[in-house]
């Protein structure tokens, strides 16, 4: 018989009762070092005092009014991210799916408006952009579309860090590119910043739209607000969720003018999105965040953690191959199956996540302290030692 849960989630037989910080209670009262962090959610880890604070605040205020009616929770982060980023425009979401959604009809919109149908929009191998009809789609067929077809049309996915294909690929027919600065599903993929500044030229000499997905690597996840930014760079369009609301749903896609500019009243919409309590919440974790201390924090963290993985990989040559990404960003290459070192991880009572590429990703919260990250390690130096035991016994 069927769950009353629909059962697509293989899950980990864990039930979290609370939460502080980089900490995580399970039922049974073992307490777990969080390296996950709802999948790069929890940017300021669990229960931040702020954050409890900024939704609490607006609970006993406001919950929901429905965008007919101004939002000034909305306008505030509005110009809070159009002031710390390249966009001159935000609409709000309640996921990154919608994010995604909302991009592809920005694109489609746009052309449109330009008179020149264009509809050929290439993305990349191991992309991630969400599991809605439109995002399966774009980032190509595989087991994410397996039974679901027919997708959606005008999506070509090029082989990932394929340059011949992309110059070959890219002519004034092409809409627009869209690509993760990192891919996070894919196994922590870093497009070099070369390579990002070449994707920008190339779509500055078609007028290809740029858009970059920085869902999972945005938010000061790589020591700078937007990953992008590492590059000098900035996108046409760019799809932020995840970190942005701290753990409460909230996603956006940011703008530049000229790309938002066909979108007028009535051309798309939604119920939650942008929502009183998302924005409160969303709100505090920028005035966190976007700080130019805290994210030099997150990169000077992200280089001692890229450290110390390092000599985890020395120490474990026939478990991990390498270290990739960048801040609090990273992911350990395997040699055994990845999913092996996330059970052991696990029994040793941290929480790390797979991802494609039998690649271990480390996404704790950007708060997580230097003493957090030494015990971690600590932590994965156990599950890997572990692993090597039963290696040597089987
Ligand atoms: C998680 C993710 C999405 C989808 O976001 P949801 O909030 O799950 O809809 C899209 N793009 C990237 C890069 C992601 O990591």
């Amino acid at each position: 018989m069927i769950p009353a849960l629909m059962p697509t989630y293989n899950r980990a037989p864990l039930s979290f009762v609370s939460g502080t910080g980089a900490w995580l209670t399970e039922a049974d009262g073992r307490r777990f070092l969080d390296f996950a962090a709802g999948i790069g959610v929890n940017a300021l880890g669990h229960a931040h005092p702020a954050l409890v604070r900024a939704l609490t605040e607006q609970a006993g205020r406001l919950w929901h009014v429905s965008n007919l009616y101004r939002i000034p929770e909305q306008e505030a982060l509005a110009d809070r991210l159009t002031a710390a980023s390249f966009a001159d425009t935000v609409f709000f979401t309640n996921s990154g799916t919608e994010a995604t959604e909302l991009a592809l009809k920005m694109v489609r919109r746009f052309w449109h408006g330009e008179g020149r149908e264009r509809h050929r929009i290439l993305t990349f191998t191991g992309a991630f952009h969400g599991r809605s009809t439109g995002a399966i789609a774009a980032a190509g067929p595989g087991k994410m579309t397996d039974g679901f077809g027919p997708l959606m049309p005008g999506f070509e996915v090029l082989e990932w860090g394929d340059h011949d294909a992309l110059h070959a690929a890219m002519d004034e027919t092409v809409a627009a590119v869209m690509v993760e600065p990192i891919q996070g599903e894919g196994g922590i993929r870093t497009m070099p910043p070369e390579c990002l500044r070449g994707l920008r030229e190339l779509c500055d000499a078609t007028g290809a739209l740029m858009v970059l997905d920085e869902v999972q690597c945005g938010t000061g996840r790589t020591g700078r607000l937007f990953a992008h930014e590492w590059a000098g760079i900035a996108p046409d369009i760019l799809l932020v969720a995840k970190g942005i609301g701290g753990g409460f749903p909230l996603g956006a896609v940011l703008a530049q003018e000229r790309a938002a500019a066909p979108m007028v009243a009535g051309t798309h919409g939604s119920t939650y999105g942008g929502n009183p309590l998302g924005c409160a919440v969303g709100a505090q974790v920028m005035e966190i965040v976007a700080e130019p201390d805290f994210l030099a924090e997150v990169e000077r963290k992200g280089a001692a953690m890229e450290e110390q993985l390092s000599a985890l990989v020395a120490a474990h040559p026939a478990i991990f191959a390498g270290v990739r990404g960048k801040g609090l960003m990273r992911g350990l290459a395997c040699k055994m199956t990845n999913t092996d070192v996330v059970a052991a991880a696990r029994d040793a009572e941290l929480l790390v996540v797979p991802a494609a590429d039998n690649v271990v990703r480390l996404l704790p919260p950007l708060t997580i302290s230097d003493d957090e990250i030494t015990e971690g390690l600590a932590r994965l130096d156990k599950a890997a030692s572990a692993l090597a035991e039963q290696g040597a016994s089987a």
